[in-house]
């Protein structure tokens, strides 16, 4: 519960000087911060404030570090610290402003305990990361007693002070993805190395423009270091590709692949809904997911939904076929038997009367060199689906941010390494 009462200075508390230096370093090892002086402290409505300065007497520039001139000053500057005993604790400082030669202009100077933009201090800040990389929006808010969207701005400081090296350094082969969040509405453009499934890059966006920054970012030197990119059938992503990298080879998808041969087949299902006789539709409707797994998922009630369809309706049951034997060409193992079979898949699909096939069937015609590079590299942004599913997961989580770059900087925080630790403090230590 919040008070109003008005709280005395602590420091007028104690009564003789000797009292007022034994508070003032209890105090600087409560905090424990580096390169911090302390000078007093009092409550306010939610917390300990703690009015502190740091211990060079002499501004340093927060963009070059360099010693400046004192400007002006920022009053009551405030940074929120980790919570002490519950409570909040907040550290207050007139903030200078540094006239910079170096830099030309009047910046704001560099603190010991923050970084040069934030309101937070990093001990608080790095305990935001640790918990926004395991738990859910809400715990993050309630326990911090932050905005979700304060969240997102800490953790893009936070994953920029862990960045551990290059990430684009060493990069082989690689798997380019899109997730789309904001129900859909928008996209961002995420690019995976494949030998750590990790997260190395990612921009809002899902067009060859999008993609040709990455590889900009990367540069011609690296780009020739590419062997195999993977991508779905986009014809953006494609162009970029084939632009920056044209000795790399394109792989496609496979999990892209059987996602269209999926979709054809809710097509024709749709299709056959439409066209059959009141009583047959709810029947027909029930068929939806038995049709999309695989045979050796099935239930035994689904089995036998399957196998009437071979008497009731044998064009969704063809549908069925053609997308199994899709899928089954993609798991072969040898090339040359993979690049046989789906000639004939692709003879067979343009011949089945079925109109989602044939239009199937020529994408795969199209897309044959991309499919069968797949089958020869067994490379696919499903080898790293487990990494998908959790980006996945995170643009969920990330409804609330009002721009990508929160959403970036989560999918970086959780999913490109960074290894974040409680925050512990023990008497004696510094952050
Ligand atoms: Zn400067």
């Amino acid at each position: 519960m919040r008070t109003a009462t008005p709280v005395p200075w602590l420091l007028t508390l104690t009564k003789t000087p000797e009292g007022a230096v034994r508070l003032k370093s209890l105090l600087r090892d409560l905090l424990g911060l580096k390169d911090i002086r302390v000078h007093d402290a009092s409550f306010d409505g939610v917390g300990l404030v703690v009015d502190v300065t740091p211990t060079s007497r002499r501004p340093r520039c927060s963009r070059c570090g360099r010693v400046g001139s004192g400007y002006d000053r920022q009053r009551g500057r405030r940074w929120r610290h980790l919570d002490l005993a519950g409570m909040q604790l907040h550290l207050r400082y007139d903030v200078r402003r540094v006239s910079c030669k170096r830099c030309a202009a009047v910046v704001v100077e560099a603190v010991p305990w923050a970084e040069p933009s934030s309101w937070f201090t990093r001990p608080f800040e790095d305990h935001v990361g640790y918990l926004a990389q395991r738990s859910d929006k809400t715990t993050v808010s309630d326990l911090m007693r932050i905005a979700w969207e304060t969240v997102g701005s800490i953790i893009q400081r936070v994953v920029a002070r862990r960045r551990d090296g290059d990430p684009l350094d060493g990069l082989t082969t690689i798997g380019v993805d899109e997730l789309s969040y904001r129900r859909h509405h928008e996209y961002v453009t995420v690019v995976v190395d494949h030998a750590t499934a990790r997260v190395v890059w990612a921009r809002p966006g899902k067009n060859a423009a999008t993609l040709k920054a990455f590889f900009d970012e990367l540069g011609p030197e690296r780009c020739s270091k590419l062997e195999a990119v993977t991508v779905d059938m986009s014809a953006a992503y494609i162009k970029a590709v084939t632009e920056a990298t044209p000795a790399a080879k394109i792989v496609f998808d496979r999990f892209h692949v059987q996602r269209l041969a999926h979709a054809a087949v809710d097509e024709v299902r749709r299709d056959e809904v439409r066209q059959a006789a009141p009583d047959g539709r709810a029947a027909l409707k029930r068929t939806r997911w038995p049709l999309q797994k695989n045979p050796w998922n099935l239930t035994q009630g689904e089995r036998e939904k399957l196998s009437a369809l071979t008497k009731t309706n044998r064009r969704l049951y063809r549908a069925y076929l053609l997308k199994e034997s899709l899928v089954s060409v993609l798991d072969r193992k040898q090339v040359n038997v993979a690049a046989t079979k789906l000639d004939e898949w692709i003879t067979w699909a343009t011949r089945s009367r079925l109109e989602p096939f044939r239009r199937l069937a020529r994408t795969v015609r199209g897309y044959a060199d991309g499919i069968l590079a797949y089958v020869q590299s067994g490379l696919s942004n499903g080898r790293t689906e487990a990494l998908n599913g959790k980006a996945r997961t995170i643009t969920r989580r990330a409804y609330g941010f009002h721009s990508a770059s929160g959403l970036i900087a989560l999918l970086k925080l959780c999913c490109s390494g960074i290894k974040m630790v409680p925050v512990y403090h023990y008497p004696g230590s510094t952050h």
